[in-house]
Formats: structure tokens, sequence, C-alpha cells
């Protein structure tokens, strides 16, 4: 099967799941967009009214200023993926609890092993603690992290959530200025390793 199978049957699955927290008070899943083969994996927080109703994720103000930075460096929607740590509309879009975050993490996973991104790109505190619990967003949005997760190296940059931007103007201009680091932060990830041969 090929990426965009995978992904569908485990939508499919997850479509099923009745256990899941929020399914009740939703309209829709919203599992995900964009292209499997991409080498970058947005993930956010949580689905708000818009995306519950067109059940894709980002489609809002928030996904309007995402496409917005997404084209500043040259990328549109359809070449990366987008998903969010919670796959239905928390009610009022109140925060998530960490027991619904761990709920629909099985799946998250799922999703971020199937695309096997060069890099993870999470929009916003709930998605950043996924890779980096302690971490202040404040102190490490923009910058490359190299993290240990599940027994394997993942590239993480995290950034300020989109609606945390439309919100306030310092975090607008520091977001703008994130996103225009990455291309460099995308070269530096996919260098060659060299192995140096050992001279006898
Ligand atoms: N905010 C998110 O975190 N995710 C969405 O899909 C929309 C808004």
């Amino acid at each position: 099967m090929n990426k965009q199978e995978l992904l569908n049957e485990l939508k499919e699955k997850m479509s099923g799941d009745d256990i899941l927290p929020l399914k009740k008070g939703a309209t829709n899943l919203v599992f995900g967009v964009g292209s499997p083969d991409t080498k970058i994996l947005f993930i956010g927080e949580g689905p708000g009214y818009w995306e519950d109703q067109k059940s894709e994720p980002f489609v809002g103000n928030a996904g309007m200023f995402l496409n917005k930075l997404l084209e500043s460096i040259g990328l549109a929607r359809q070449n990366v993926y987008i998903t969010n740590v919670v796959h239905h509309r928390p009610p009022e879009n109140r925060d998530p609890s960490p027991e619904e975050i761990s709920a629909y993490g099985k799946y998250l996973d799922k999703i971020i092993e199937i695309i096997d991104p060069k890099v993870i790109i999470s929009l916003g505190r709930f998605s950043m603690a996924k890779f980096l619990p302690t971490a202040k967003i404040s102190s490490v949005h923009g910058k490359l992290h190299t993290v240990n997760w599940k027994g394997r190296n993942v590239a993480v940059v995290p950034m300020y959530h989109p609606a945390a931007a439309l919100r306030n103007g310092s975090v607008m201009s520091q977001e703008k200025e994130d996103f225009l680091k990455l291309p460099e932060i995308l070269k530096e990830i996919e260098k060659p390793v060299i192995v140096q041969e050992q001279l006898i």
C-alpha cells in the first residue's frame, strides 16, 4: 500500500472509533489534508468551527494566515501535510485535555509514522508538548530541535500557533520571521551526512 492508501485505511478506522472522547459533540472527523509524500508535516491543536463543518484542518482565519505563511516561503498547502493533536472539535473551542490528547495520540502517531516527514512543524504549545514537553514556546520557537521520539530521531521546529499570531502583533512578526527561516532549516536537514573514512 502507498502512503495515501495507508492514510485512507487509518482514517476509516478512526471514523469507526466511537471511544474517541470528542466524537459525540463534533460534526465531522478532521483527519488531515495535503500530500502524504511531503517532507514537512504541520501539527496544530484541534479543529474549530469551520474545520468541524468542512472536515478539513485550518480552513478558518488561522488557516488563511497559515496559507499566507506557507506562500511566503513558496509552499502550497497541497504540498505539505497538515493535521492536529485532536481530530474532533472540542466543545466551545476549549483546550483539549491531557486525556483527550492521549486518546487521539495513537492515531496521530500512526499519521507521523506513515508520512515519515523530514521535519515536523508544531503549531502552538499542545503539539510542541508532544515532542518537547518541558519547553517554553517563547524560548524555542523557530529553532530546529532533534528529539528522540519513540526510539528514533525526529526533527521538530516549534512555531507559535497562527491564531496566537492573529491576536498579538509581536507574535505575528515573530511567526513571519520564523517561517522565513524554514527553507534554510530544511536545507540543513537534507544535507547528506558525510561519514569520514578512517585513515589507518
Ligand atoms: N486551529 C488548529 O489548531 N487546528 C485547526 O485545524 C484549526 C485551527
